[in-house]
């Protein structure tokens, strides 16, 4: 297979009601980590990069290195720039490859959003690469971006307008979900999502799902979400891995001892997940 990009894979998760996960990677273990475990499930798979893990190491590496795992694999595996943080940067990431990417202009006025979000849109659709914006805030840290402590839900009227106008592809919702560590149990508005997919006819996303309770997922899956982004605990996988190499071996200097627990550990969240997500057995590859 080689990379394909996400129209058809959330179209058809939409159609069936389960979501595909969108795994953030770090570095080549995890991405390796993900698309073993969705070749093991049958699944098909997103796998995403924030600005701040594509200025560690430029995006051309981590294309070189989805391409690589997407052209090995049995199953679907698109490559997403999570919160595209700009136009140049949405810009570098569809020359590069990135079949799939997302613009977050969500901190700004929603008509400057409408407005950026309009310009990626443009410049992806003529080469097929789907998009996807972000109206509401997510809470907590993405990144280096703050959510603050203001955090509007997304209006489902504003929704309407924002993708009638703008033709995004797929919208992030904000419903109470925040990026990073939770200190408590989340409480979403499952309320307002079912009021967002009443009326907005593209597929929905769940940003800061790390945390979130398996069922409470599985409930906003049921209400229309099909994409879930899952990275603070692909994180944590790879770090306790890794920590526990380390600790049972401290005289340990062959990263790819260290690193292949980690990947180990990767692996087996990312199955939990995708299954979470209802998604395995459902890749349609051939058929793409
Ligand atoms: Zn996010």
């Amino acid at each position: 297979m080689t990379l394909v990009t996400t129209k058809k894979l959330l179209l058809d998760a939409q159609k069936n009601k389960y979501a595909i996960g969108a795994f953030n990677v770090e570095n080549m273990e995890m991405v390796q980590a993900v698309v073993m475990a969705a070749e093991e499930l049958q699944s098909p798979v997103i796998l995403q990069t924030t600005p701040s893990t594509v200025k560690y190491a430029d995006l051309d590496y981590f294309y070189a290195n989805v391409k690589t795992a997407a052209d090995k694999a049995k199953v679907s595996v698109a490559l997403h720039l999570d919160h595209g943080n700009s136009f140049e940067l949405a810009m570098r990431a569809l020359r590069v490859g990135y079949t799939s990417i997302m613009i977050d202009g969500s901190h700004e006025s929603f008509e400057d959003n409408i407005k950026l979000t309009q310009s990626v849109v443009e410049a992806c659709h003529p080469s097929g690469v789907c998009v996807e914006a972000e109206l509401g805030k997510v809470g907590g840290k993405e990144d280096d971006l703050d959510g603050g402590d203001n955090n509007p839900y997304t209006d489902p009227m504003q929704a309407v307008e924002f993708v009638e106008r703008t033709g995004v592809d797929s919208l992030a919702v904000a419903i109470g979900t925040a990026h990073g560590v939770y200190k408590g149990i989340p409480k979403l508005d499952l309320e307002r999502l079912a009021q967002i997919k009443e009326v907005v006819s593209i597929p929905l996303v769940l940003h800061g799902t790390s945390g979130v309770p398996d069922d409470v997922v599985q409930q906003c899956i049921q209400k229309g979400i099909c994409k879930v982004n899952y990275a603070t605990d692909l994180r944590i996988a790879f770090s306790k891995g890794v920590k526990e190499f380390l600790n049972k071996n401290p005289e340990a200097i062959d990263p790819k001892k260290y690193n292949a627990q980690g990947r180990e550990e990767v692996k087996k969240y990312v199955m939990n997940k995708i299954k979470v997500c209802g998604s395995h057995g459902k890749d349609k590859s051939t058929l793409l």
